[in-house]
């Protein structure tokens, strides 16, 4: 249910076919599927459901809320946060069965003395990321004997993730696989059910490293490259695509401005379209000029972006109510982004919960997500 004319398009077969790919491509034993952030923009239920079903077989998120929401809903399949957690929420997670990481050592001081419910804990590694994670092997040792230490804590995985596995030269991978080595050598890796070190850029491009079984796979699931520095192993399709109409028309004389600022101003006799998008929607005011496509033909947005609404210069051809493609098989995410100077991730992203999300299967409307009409909020 949505009563406005914008909206965004999730596909859900090609979600499952770059699932389907990668798993099989990388040779892995498990997947993540990396749903945070709300799936990339995508919704994380429903691409959550698709992954499990095209053979992922666990869920990553960066935060407990998160984790938490996916909960809800789904029972029965790991799901890791894999940024911190705060120490007292580990009885939390630990009775909706979250999976949480360990990633220093005055975090594991301040749970070791949890009792409760066990919970799995994955030991995060800083290889050369220099994010979270234990630095050192004296640190990764003394990680696993605090954990060893405490029965409720369970030492269930490990895991590293790539700084550079997107960039032309392997080096940087090839470096912090080796540190990865050096420091878990006093370690039994064998001891832990998970050790997963790849994110989409390291399973695509370098498959399955030995003493890893599982891999995490965000960007590339949703279809989108990693990166424009190596050549994708095979196609992968995007999901997203962004969708308006024109919901008025008119005609300007020569010299009337468009918009705030009066930024555009019509060299001759124009038509203008208006589309009830703007940036508060995630569609960015950066977006000034990009051409959308209206009935096949590409026409720019002229005048600044507004906070709900846009405008796009016309002609003749286009018609109230017809519909317009911000985003789609040929505007592609990955061209928004080279555009904007930035990556795909954040163009997904960056589309707000106020536009709802239609999902597709077989070619029909499967399911639809509007965050203002969410049946589990309401009368909360
Ligand atoms: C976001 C994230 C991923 C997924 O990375 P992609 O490049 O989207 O595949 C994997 N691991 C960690 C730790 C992350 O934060």
């Amino acid at each position: 249910m949505f009563y406005r004319d914008t909206w965004v398009e999730v596909d859900l077969d090609r979600i499952r076919h770059n699932v389907t790919n990668i798993k099989r491509h990388s040779g892995f034993e498990h997947l993540f599927a990396v749903v945070k952030a709300n799936a990339y923009g995508h919704g994380d239920l429903q691409v959550a459901r698709a992954a499990l079903d095209a053979g992922a077989d666990m869920l990553s998120v960066a935060f407990l809320d998160e984790a938490l929401h996916l909960r809800r809903a789904i029972k029965d399949v790991p799901i890791l946060v894999m940024g911190p957690i705060r120490p007292a929420d580990l009885a939390v997670a630990a009775e909706q069965d979250i999976h949480v990481t360990a990633h220093d050592l005055q975090w594991l001081e301040a749970v070791l003395g949890y009792s409760g419910k066990a919970v799995n804990l994955h030991l995060k590694i800083d290889t050369g990321m220099h994010r979270i994670g234990l630095t050192d092997a004296a640190s990764v040792a003394r990680a696993c004997a605090m954990i060893d230490s405490n029965p409720c804590l369970l030492r269930t995985g490990l895991f590293t993730h790539f700084a550079t596995a997107d960039a032309a030269t392997r080096d940087g991978y090839d470096s912090q696989v080796r540190r990865l080595e050096a420091l878990t050598a006093g370690i039994d890796l064998a001891e832990f059910r998970y050790v997963h070190l790849s994110n989409s850029a390291a399973l695509l491009r370098f498959g399955r490293q030995s003493m890893a079984n599982a891999g995490r796979l965000g960007i590339s699931m949703y279809g989108l490259p990693p990166s424009h520095e190596f050549e994708l192993p095979f196609e992968l399709q995007q999901a997203f695509s962004l969708h308006s109409r024109i919901t008025q028309i008119k005609t300007l004389d020569p010299g009337s401005a468009v918009s705030y600022g009066a930024t555009f101003v019509a060299g001759e006799r124009i038509r203008v379209g208006v589309m009830p998008i703007g940036y508060a929607d995630g569609w960015l005011r950066y977006h000034q000029g990009r051409q959308v496509e209206i009935n096949g033909a590409l026409y720019p947005i002229v005048g600044r972006i507004c906070m709900d609404q846009c405008m796009v210069q016309i002609d003749d051809r286009v018609h109230l109510g017809d519909q317009v493609d911000l985003i789609n098989d040929s505007l592609t995410v990955e061209a928004a982004a080279r555009d904007l100077d930035t990556i795909g991730y954040e163009i997904v992203c960056s589309i707000s919960d106020r536009v709802p999300r239609v999902y597709k299967q077989g070619g029909r409307v499967v399911g639809e997500r509007n965050e203002r009409f969410r049946p589990d909020v309401e009368g909360e």
